[in-house]
């Protein structure tokens, strides 16, 4: 398949531009709901818009409702968010969890509210300071009907906001995925503000009863689930990485033309010229290996996980260098807080670490091939 987009997704990535950089701007979205101290950390109006816009069922079978489409179009979508640091719980709800519930009975329960711009959902499987899935220790132990759950998660993103939390934990026949209620007696959510000014959550489950119904899939099965929640998560992150250098990029080149010191443009210095040309090397490379992976993703294609660990992995790191060769161009101005540069820094410190950094699917894909 050619790497790059089809009439139809060129359509829907103007459209996704256009809406992004007028409903989604960081003046009126993320330094808004920073300022104000907000809860949740993001709009639910204009996650409304989402939907009316059609985004939020671009996974969701058009059986259910939604439009069928695929990763790459998501994609789409989650690039135009990067550029703009829109706050939203699209990757979370739209992306990750959609793909983990899709042809369970959760699929029915929750679709609707997701299709409508209502339901937020998260995903809560991270337990220590590093992105482990394969080191869940919360515990599922089977009491009368249903389950009682025991345990913390950490760094859940949109933890403190969402009606239904994904969690992933230990049950006697292996990983056991359930759909948890906010309201779940013996839940104890903790909002915590990120470094980018998001809002994520501290999770403690006090023996948390839930009904067999949460169960996810089947007892023991959620290995599968959580791998396909992951590989669409990690490759929607690796997305809004690359919309988020980007635009970095750009604001850089833009003020690398306007500087002017030494009675001319900076930009005019060869030394910045080739700093600003490896950077976009960087970016086209890990724009291609997004594409691929969202590509082969679509597919079901066997190749399809190497590719998403690599895309991640040069995602975030063409990302990083977008965002430090941007504080370091932009001169002192980049480290004040009036200025957008620095917020790019931040929320790519946190995506870096979402779902893995760098080193985590450098390793993975070693192991993929055997070194
Ligand atoms: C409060 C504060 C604390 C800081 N702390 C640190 C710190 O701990 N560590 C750190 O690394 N930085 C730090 N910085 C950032 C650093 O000081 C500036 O990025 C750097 O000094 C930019 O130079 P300038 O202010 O003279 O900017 P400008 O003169 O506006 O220069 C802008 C750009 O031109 C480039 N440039 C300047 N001179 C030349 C030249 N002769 N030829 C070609 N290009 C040139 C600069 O590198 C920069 O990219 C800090 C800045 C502030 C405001």
């Amino acid at each position: 398949m050619p790497l790059y987009l089809t009439d139809d997704q060129v359509m829907l990535r103007d459209t996704a531009r256009g809406f992004m950089a007028d409903e989604g701007a960081i003046a009126t979205q993320l330094r808004h709901w920073r300022a104000i101290n907000c809860k949740d950390g993001f709009g639910h109006g204009l996650w409304r818009k989402f939907a009316e816009m059609g985004f939020t069922g671009i996974l969701i079978d058009e059986a259910d409702g939604g439009l069928g489409l695929g990763h790459v179009e998501a994609g789409i979508v989650l690039e135009e968010i990067g550029r703009n640091l829109t706050p939203s719980p699209f990757l979370m709800t739209a992306v990750a969890f959609v793909e983990a519930v899709k042809g369970t009975a959760h699929a029915a329960r929750w679709f609707p509210g997701i299709l409508a711009g209502e339901t937020v959902a998260a995903l809560a499987v991270d337990e220590g300071a590093k992105h482990r899935p394969d080191d869940i220790a919360m515990r599922a132990d089977r009491s009368g009907n249903g389950f009682v759950l025991s345990g913390a998660k950490q760094f859940v993103v949109q933890g403190a906001s969402a009606d239904v939390i994904l969690v992933a934990a230990q049950a006697e026949e292996g990983l056991t995925l359930f759909a948890v209620e906010r309201e779940a007696k013996g839940l104890e959510i903790e909002g915590v503000r990120m470094v980018d000014s998001s809002i994520g959550a501290r999770l403690a489950f006090d023996r948390v009863e839930v009904d067999a119904d949460a169960v996810v899939g089947e007892v023991g099965g959620g290995a599968i689930m959580l791998d396909r929640a992951l590989a669409a998560g990690r490759t929607g992150a690796a997305a809004e990485l690359v919309g988020l250098g980007s635009a970095a990029m750009e604001m850089t080149v833009d003020y690398l033309k306007q500087r002017r010191q030494f009675g001319r443009a900076i930009g005019e210095f060869q030394a910045l010229q080739f700093r600003a040309a490896h950077l976009y090397s960087e970016l086209e490379i890990a724009r291609s290996a997004v594409l691929k992976a969202q590509q082969l993703l679509d597919e079901g294609a066997e190749a399809a996980p190497a590719m998403i660990a690599a895309a991640k992995a040069k995602a975030g790191r063409a990302s990083a260098l977008a965002v430090r060769e941007g504080i370091q161009m932009h001169g002192g101005i980049g480290m004040t807080d009036e200025h957008d540069i620095g917020l790019y820094m931040k929320r790519d410190r946190l995506l870096n670490e979402l779902f893995g950094d760098p080193n985590f699917h450098a390793d993975q894909l070693a192991r993929m091939r055997g070194y």
